[in-house]
């Protein structure tokens, strides 16, 4: 019988009483993996109470006290990389090289959160006026949610959780129904750390279980990461209850390629960037911008190196691009490349009919020239392994191009021109934004997340800006 998952409320793993259920499949195999149960607001209610009766024993304890928890987990993660990676490439797809490099990714957001005795630090001004002093403080907030897209499963939660916690604030995380697997060693191996119970509470579940929490009196802010429609919903609704929220989009990433570019190295980073994660990256390049005279040469790389990619099991030695996610998400993908035959684009390599097993979801590369940004192909986030080519004369044009569209959440530009190369990184507006460098992913240290219709909210994801999000700054004026 397949495995149905359970919640991890108040310390204890507990069985879900949700009646509806979504079924889990290995992306390669069609294998069934499991049962997700899809919780309503009673239990999204027994998991955010667990947290708020945490939260204030919690929140005196002292923040070094904190982070020991938070390093318990880095070394068990660091035992536990592999088999975590082998769960990603099992529940999403991805061959188990990506999956051991977002595990990698996931586990420095423990690390610059275990640094949070510096990081929550405050700043005080003696004698603001006569005998006055003005000091400020960062203190928690309360129960934090975070709601998870199924493209990574062991990492974006991992984005928010090792943050909120050390902040002082008690947290429920909801992963991706159609990938719960990995959340579920994680929160085994959280349950190994010594975490009091109710600071780290886990709820299976869809549509559901998300609206429950964004209404959930007791949520003091939610964070968010999947496609724009949601994303906006999630912010308006936990707004118009009174939360703080960061909520990430989705993406339609542009990569501008001058003539002057080293072109081996700027094919190879865009091929691996439209391609690497079967295209299912919210950083993955979706529409190439060639201008001027490397057009030609754009076109024929890619084709060079989309022949060299190997289609299959991400588990299978050799093999560079996995399944999609689902039989659903294949079939919208395949409609886009339909669509974009329809209106008038030049399919230049056709992904569909790959020789792989009919039984997963798989898709070859894709690769279409004289994409117009009208086209619905030149609009819409795509999320498969898909690559439009929109030839451009002058960098100018292909500015105005990102500039034209309604998400921002990264773009690149390749070159040797350290003009053009300024040219750009100031008027781009997608806010992670590369120099010859295919994915413009910031690391830990740094915030994380896009612009315009990318990005609904103020304080990004991870880096110092978490520490923002995660606490309010409290100033304090005393006279003695
Ligand atoms: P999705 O929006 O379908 O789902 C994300 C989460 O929201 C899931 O947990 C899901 O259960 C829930 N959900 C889905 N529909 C809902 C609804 N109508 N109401 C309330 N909750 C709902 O996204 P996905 O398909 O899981 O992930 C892919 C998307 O995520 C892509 O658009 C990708 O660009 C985006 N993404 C963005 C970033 C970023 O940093 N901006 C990172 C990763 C993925």
């Amino acid at each position: 019988m397949a495995e149905r998952l359970q919640n991890y409320i108040d310390g204890k793993w507990v069985d879900s009483r949700a009646g509806e259920t979504f079924v889990v499949r290995n992306p390669a195999t069609g294998e069934i993996l499991g049962e997700t149960p899809l919780c309503g607001p009673d239990e999204v209610d027994a998991a955010v109470t667990a947290a708020a009766r945490a939260f204030p024993a919690w929140r005196r304890t002292p923040v070094e006290n904190r982070v020991q928890h938070l390093f318990k987990l880095k070394f068990l993660l660091e035992e536990h990389a592999e088999e975590l990676a082998r769960i990603v490439t099992r529940e999403n797809g991805k061959t188990l090289d990506e999956s051991r490099g977002s595990v990698r990714r996931g586990i420095q957001m423990v690390e610059v959160a275990c640094g949070a005795p510096s990081l929550l630090m405050g700043s005080v001004l003696e004698d603001v006026a006569g005998g006055i002093d003005c000091e400020s403080v960062r203190q928690p907030l309360g129960v934090f949610a975070a709601i998870c897209p199924f493209n990574f499963p062991a990492m974006v939660p991992m984005w928010f959780f090792p943050f909120a916690v050390a902040c002082g604030n008690t947290f429920v995380c909801k992963p991706s129904e159609q990938v719960p697997f990995s959340q579920k060693l994680m929160w085994e191996l959280i349950d190994r750390c010594g975490f009091p119970p109710g600071v780290l509470n886990l709820i299976q579940g869809g549509r559901e279980c998300v609206d429950a929490l964004l209404v959930h009196p007791d949520v003091a802010g939610v964070s968010f990461v999947g496609s724009s429609p949601v994303a906006e919903h999630v912010y308006k609704t936990a707004a118009a209850h009174g939360k703080r929220v960061q909520a990430l989009g989705g993406a339609k990433n542009f990569i501008v390629v001058m003539p002057d570019a080293d072109m081996d190295a700027a094919l190879d980073a865009v091929s691996e960037s439209a391609f690497g994660c079967a295209g299912e990256r919210c950083l993955a390049a979706s529409i190439v911008v060639p201008v001027g005279a490397s057009a030609d040469r754009v076109r024929e790389g890619l084709i060079e190196r989309m022949k060299a990619i190997r289609v299959g099991d991400g588990n299978d030695d050799g093999v560079t691009m996995g399944p999609l996610i689902s039989k659903p998400h294949l079939q919208k993908v395949t409609g886009y490349i339909e669509k974009g035959v329809e209106e008038g684009a030049e399919l230049v390599v056709d992904g569909r009919g790959v020789d792989a097993n009919p039984d997963g979801n798989f898709l070859g590369p894709t690769l279409f020239d004289k994409v117009k940004p009208d086209m619905t192909i030149g609009k819409d986030e795509i999320f498969g392994p898909v690559l439009c080519l929109m030839p451009v004369d002058t960098l100018d044009e292909a500015m105005k191009l990102t500039r034209d569209h309604p998400l921002a959440n990264a773009s690149s530009i390749f070159t040797t021109s350290g003009k053009a190369a300024r040219q750009f990184r100031y008027e781009v507006e997608a806010s992670m934004t590369g120099v010859n460098i295919g994915v413009a992913a910031p690391m830990s240290f740094f915030g994380f997340g896009g612009a315009k219709g990318s990005f609904f909210g103020d304080l990004k994801a991870h880096g110092r800006e978490a520490f923002d999000f995660y606490t309010d700054r409290k100033v304090v004026i005393s006279r003695w």
